[in-house]
Formats: structure tokens, sequence, C-alpha cells
């Protein structure tokens, strides 16, 4: 049996979507993943600005 790897957002612990979010319209490159929701991932600071998170492999710890 094939694993299928689930998907997490690293900022709110959401499964994530394999699929581009449905409303992209800043400009940059459409990120592959979304929330379930079609939102993009949590935006966080990056050295371009704020951009999508980037998908993690394991739930993260938010406590
Ligand atoms: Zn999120």
């Amino acid at each position: 049996m094939e694993k299928i790897t689930t998907l997490f957002c690293p900022e709110c612990g959401e499964e994530v979507a394999n699929v581009p979010p449905r409303v992209w319209l800043t400009g940059t490159p459409r990120p592959e993943h979304s929330h379930l929701d079609g939102e993009p991932l949590c935006a966080v600071m990056t050295e371009e600005g704020y951009r999508p998170a980037k998908p993690i492999n394991c739930r993260p710890n938010l406590d």
C-alpha cells in the first residue's frame, strides 16, 4: 500500500491540499499548496517579504 504523505501548514497546523490557492492576485508565482478551504497558506516573513509558508510533513507543535 502506498503511504500518502499528509502536509501541514507550519503556522496554523491545518492540513494542506496539493492544489494551488483558489485566489492568488499578488503578482508572485502561484504556490502549489493551499489550505483545505482554498486559501493560501499562512504568510510568513521572508527575505522577499510576506510569502505563503512552505508546507511541512508533520503536524507542527503549536502550543
Ligand atoms: Zn495556515
